[in-house]
């Protein structure tokens, strides 16, 4: 009779291998590439193409840098839309130390 054993074969798991949707790989050119969380584009695991981070384990941010100005653009056109359509396009920001 042949009995199964369960072998406690170390499981390679790609979700637990990336740290929280940190995805990278070494390319052909034995380059260390990263993918962006956001757009999923490949880009070399590198400060031109990454914002620093220093709260990841390496150093970068999770989106690249294209990402993080289209993302950054979009807060600021919501903003934008939501004075407008709290009826105050003519919006001020208070003068800082200023008068009252
Ligand atoms: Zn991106």
């Amino acid at each position: 009779m042949l009995e199964l054993i369960p072998i406690s074969l170390p499981k390679v798991n790609m979700d637990t291998l990336s740290i929280a949707n940190e995805r990278e790989i070494i390319n052909e050119d034995g380059e260390l590439e990263r993918q962006c969380a956001k757009c999923e584009e490949w880009w070399p695991a590198d400060p031109e193409f990454f914002h620093r981070n220093p709260r990841h384990p390496r150093g970068l941010h999770i989106y690249c840098k294209a990402c993080m100005s289209e993302a950054r653009r979009k807060s600021y056109n919501r903003k934008k839309a939501r004075l407008v359509l709290n009826g105050a396009p003519d919006y001020r920001p208070l003068k800082k130390g200023g008068n009252q």
